[in-house]
Parts: C-alpha cells; structure tokens; sequence
C-alpha cells in the first residue's frame, strides 16, 4: 500500500479523544487482513469509552467496532477472502481454541488479538483502514445486492438484540416490554415482533422520539415515556398483571428494578447491558415472584439467519440510520449521538474526505 498515514480517531483517556494522524495498519500474521472502512458507525460503548466508564481499554487506542471494509491486503493464510471483496467485519474476534471461548464464553478469551476492537482487542474502524486478526472467521461478505447500510448494524446491534431476545425466550403470543429504546432496544423491538412472534411489544423510553419511532416503524403496539406517563397503569392495563419477559438495556438499578417490577411471576428478565456501576438488585421480587434473571455478552449468534432476513427483506435497520457524516466530523458525532441531540438514533461514519 502505497498509503503511510492515515486519519483515525484515537482514544488517549478519559475525555480525551482526536482525529489523529497515525500509521496505516499492516499485516502482522498470516491470518490478518487489511481492510478499507467503507462504512462504520458510533456505538453507546464508544461513548462509554471516552468517557472513561469501559477501564480495561489500553491507550492510546483507535475507537469503533461496527463496521464494513472493502478487503484490500490478506495474510498468507486468510482464505475465502479476496481483496475487493466487500464484508462487514463481527464486533470482536476470539480464538475458539482456549478453555474460556470451549465453554462459550469469548469474552473471556484471553488470545493475542481477541476482544472487542476498539476496546480490549485490537485498534478499532473509525479510522480510514483497519488490520483484522483472524479475518477468515470474522468478515462476512456482504452478498451481492445488498449495500453496507444493509448490514452495519448486523454484527453489534441486531446480534445484541437476537441475544437479549432469545435469553427472554420470547415466544409466539408473549408480550414483551423493551425498556431503554436506543438502537439496540428498537432492534430488540423488531426481532420479537417481525421474527420471534410476539403478540404484544412495549417500548419504553424517557426520549420521546424513540417510542415514537418504534410506533410508527410498527415494531411496538404500546409505548410507555415513564416522564410523562404512569408506567404501572399503562403497563398493567395494556397486559392484564405483567408482561411474560422484559429486555433490559440501559442498565442502572432504576430500569432494572422497572423490569423487576412488571414481569409477571414465572417470567423472564434479560439484560443486554453493559454495567458501568454496580447496581441494587430487588432480591425479593425477584425470589417471591419466582423470575429468571439472564445477562450476558453475545457472541454473533444469529448473524448468519439475519443476514438471511435482510436479504430476504424481512427485517430492516435502516430507519434507525438517522444520521451520517464523513470521518472528518466524527466528534460532532460523539456530541449528538453520545447526547442524543437532533433526535439521533444511530451515527453512521462514511470515508474521510480529503
Ligand atoms: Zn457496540
Ligand atoms: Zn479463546
């Protein structure tokens, strides 16, 4: 590559982040590939990121896992993968070998190069080209027809929310609240609506913008603003004593001990949140109403069925792509995404422009 500097935003500690010029990556390992960002996005971790609430991220780090690249150099060892190719690259990569990634848990993996890019893995896409370990089991080509705002949010968002759903066990006939209706709470919304069956969906958020647009996109039938509206009443009314399972996903002991509190006896709790505090969990409700409590982190399960669904044309993210913008103006895209201003849902970055 003839290319030896190039712009990416760097992460140097709490609230300290720029637009640098740094060195272009280069193959490391046989496995590598290089990629071209043709398409990324800003994710809430980012924004947790700098602002120094994630604490296992080594600096100086480049920012951003969600993202798709044109291929343009691979490893010796990379197969199935050509330059050219276009893919969308999984949030995180791991090594599948080691007794942490055997018993399921990727996170864990403790590997060279494993983890979330951006984060405790490799240097992250909000730059103008990213090395990927281990790119054979990573990149996803993007089938022909399809564009990279079809699946941007395939490998973060929707596998966040396809793990949050299928933890709820949500079934045809349920009613389902979602509480927190940010990107991956309105994917929550659409996958048990238009994929697992549910009969009834609650969206319920303090923005009134995002319950309105669940509503309107018709991946809820109820929407809850707990600002501006009685939750219980609305809650109990619209399910007759509770919904059978709640997706959490902001992750603060108030929105935990709300999907506590109306999930009916029997039912299921799960969280997708990531927890920046420890929170207080209501022991009680949760022993004498006999719930299920599941957390976790996903790890790309569903990706392959989705992107079936999107070809297919059954679901679609692109109504959550409320903004986008060059490399060049991505602080401005921290400061309204990350403050949820101008009715921001999700932040696309497109290529740096000269
Ligand atoms: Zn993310
Ligand atoms: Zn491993």
């Amino acid at each position: 590559m003839e290319k030896k500097t190039m712009k990416a935003l760097v992460y140097h500690g709490p609230n300290q982040f720029s637009l640098d010029d740094v060195p272009v990556p280069r193959i490391l390992k046989p496995t590598d590939a290089i990629g071209r960002v043709t398409l990324s996005a800003i994710c809430t971790s980012d924004v947790h990121i700098v602002h120094g609430d994630i604490k296992n991220v080594i600096t100086p780090k480049i920012l951003g896992h969600e993202f798709c690249v044109e291929i343009v150099e691979i490893g010796s060892a990379v197969t199935g993968l050509q330059p050219g190719d276009r893919a969308h690259v999984l949030p995180g990569t791991f090594c599948g070998e080691c007794a942490y990634c055997k018993m399921g848990v990727n996170i864990l993996c403790k590997n060279d190069d494993s983890g979330c890019f951006g984060a405790n893995g490799p240097d992250g896409c909000q730059a103008e080209y990213i090395r990927i370990p281990l790119a054979s089991d990573f990149c996803i080509k993007i089938p022909e027809g399809l564009k990279e705002e079809d699946v941007i949010l395939l490998g973060d968002m929707l596998a966040t929310a396809w793990f949050g759903v299928k933890n709820a066990r949500v079934r045809e006939g349920q009613s389902v609240a979602v509480i927190g209706v940010g990107p991956v709470g309105l994917c929550a919304c659409l996958l048990a609506k238009k994929v697992f069956g549910a009969k009834q969906v609650i969206a319920i958020d303090i923005l009134q913008y995002r319950v309105e647009l669940a509503l309107t996109e018709g991946i809820a039938d109820v929407g809850i603003n707990p600002h501006t509206e009685d939750l219980r009443s609305k809650i109990m009314q619209a399910t007759g004593g509770g919904v059978d399972a709640i997706i959490e996903t902001v992750g603060i002991s108030e929105t935990l001990n709300m999907a506590f509190a109306f999930t009916k006896p029997g039912g299921i709790v799960s969280t997708v949140a990531i927890f920046a505090e420890p929170v207080e969990l209501p022991m009680q409700e949760i022993v004498y109403k006999n719930l299920e409590f599941r957390s976790g982190i996903q790890s790309c399960e569903g990706v392959a069925e989705m992107l079936q669904m999107i070809q297919d044309g059954k679901i679609s993210t692109k109504f959550m792509q409320t903004h986008r913008a060059p490399l060049n103006a991505i602080s401005k895209g921290y400061d309204i995404f990350g403050n949820k201003k101008e009715g921001c849902v999700k932040w696309l970055v497109t290529p740096y422009e000269e």
